[in-house]
């Protein structure tokens, strides 16, 4: 079956038609994870003594760049680059300059999605590399709130990182993973601080991926209950603002900023799903909730030709589900994605 179709939107400098999925879904946004290894150990996301991979199984930058130049061939227009922490890959600005300069002939946005501890160091390189926006996990104003959810980060490096990002000129949307008895109070004031510094803010509820210390189930709060909480403080007005994402934005009248809300568990965000997920070891998943996987590392390494890559990406394509099976389960408390997070980089 050939699953090459027009997608309805619009590119300025991407030529090759989208592909499109057995469910007519176009796939232009790739998010690819550079390293399943992080500077911090965020509760929801992972255990305190995690196991990486060995690096000798990970692509190289080169290898990377291959395969993401391979999906823009295939009508790719956004690009995030993620983790793991993305920023303490060696090298990965590298990465970022070869990529920053498909923007325009081919690529649409190349960004990235980071926990802001090395982001003063790269920030003006980023925007000079063609990056205009990025994403910023931040779960807490409260330095010592922030050490024990992180475990092992560092509050005002993080500030200084976003600091020098808006400093070098990029945009900044800070995303809140919802902690039930942790942040949910806290929500107003991080929405006066990102509006009130022009950032807008998304909240997510956590997803049950991969074995972590903490009970998932302690730690999920949904989100209908955090909005109707918002609402008795601040005027939200549903708008159509649209990222290509799966969050839902409302503007807050008393701030003027967005808010947006991701959530996977009580709402189905799988009929506009327009992505696919790369991991640092080549390996394509078609659906964040889903175990079913490609492996594009032996495309890539048996020939320098990229026909079969192209036809192994034709073939993962086919296999897109309708949509994810994330649920918590209750009562034996495991996840429904054994999979962590960091290894498809949400
Ligand atoms: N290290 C970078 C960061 O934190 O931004 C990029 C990778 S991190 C896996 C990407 C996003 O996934 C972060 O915003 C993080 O808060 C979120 N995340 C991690 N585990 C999650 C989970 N179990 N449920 C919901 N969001 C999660
Ligand atoms: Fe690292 Fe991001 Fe996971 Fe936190 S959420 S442990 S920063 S990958």
């Amino acid at each position: 079956m050939t699953l090459f179709a027009r997608d309805l939107s619009s590119s300025e400098g991407n030529p090759s038609p989208a592909m499109v999925d057995p469910f007519g879904r176009a796939l232009t946004y790739l998010r690819v994870s550079v390293t399943d290894r992080c500077d911090f150990r965020c509760t929801y996301c992972m255990a305190e003594n995690m196991t990486f991979l060995p690096k000798k199984d990970l692509l190289t930058l080169e290898e990377l760049d291959r395969l993401c130049s391979a999906f823009i061939a295939k009508g790719v227009r956004k690009i995030r680059l993620t983790g793991g922490e993305p920023l303490v890959r060696k090298n990965i600005m590298h990465l970022v300059r070869q990529l920053g300069k498909q923007i325009g002939s081919g690529l649409d946005e190349l960004t990235i999605t980071t926990n802001g501890s090395q982001l003063a160091r790269h920030a003006k390189e980023l925007y000079d590399c063609g990056v205009r926006r990025i994403n910023v996990s931040l779960d807490t104003l409260d330095p010592e709130k922030f050490r024990k959810i992180t475990r092992w980060g560092d509050f005002a490096k993080v500030m200084e990182g976003i600091d020098a990002a808006q400093k070098a000129g990029l945009k900044i949307k800070l995303n809140a993973v919802a902690l039930k008895g942790f942040n949910e109070t806290e929500i107003p004031d991080m929405l006066r601080f990102a509006h009130g510094r022009g950032m807008d803010l998304t909240v997510i509820e956590t997803m049950p991926m991969g074995e972590i210390e903490e009970d998932r189930t302690d730690q999920y709060l949904p989100l209908s209950q955090l909005r109707a909480s918002l609402e008795r403080q601040f005027t939200l007005e549903d708008i159509d603002y649209q990222t290509g994402g799966p969050a839902r934005y409302v503007r807050v009248a008393e701030t003027g900023g967005r808010l947006g809300f991701i959530t996977p568990l009580t709402h189905n965000f799988c009929e506009s799903c327009n992505r696919v997920r790369l991991t640092c070891t080549g390996t394509l998943y078609m659906c964040l909730g889903q175990n079913d996987a490609a492996d594009l590392r032996s495309a890539l390494r048996a020939t320098e030709d990229d026909g079969l890559l192209h036809a192994a990406i034709d073939e993962a394509i086919t296999r897109k589900p309708k949509g994810h099976d994330f649920i918590i389960d209750r009562t034996h408390k495991r996840p429904a994605v054994a999979r962590h997070m960091s290894v498809t980089g949400g």
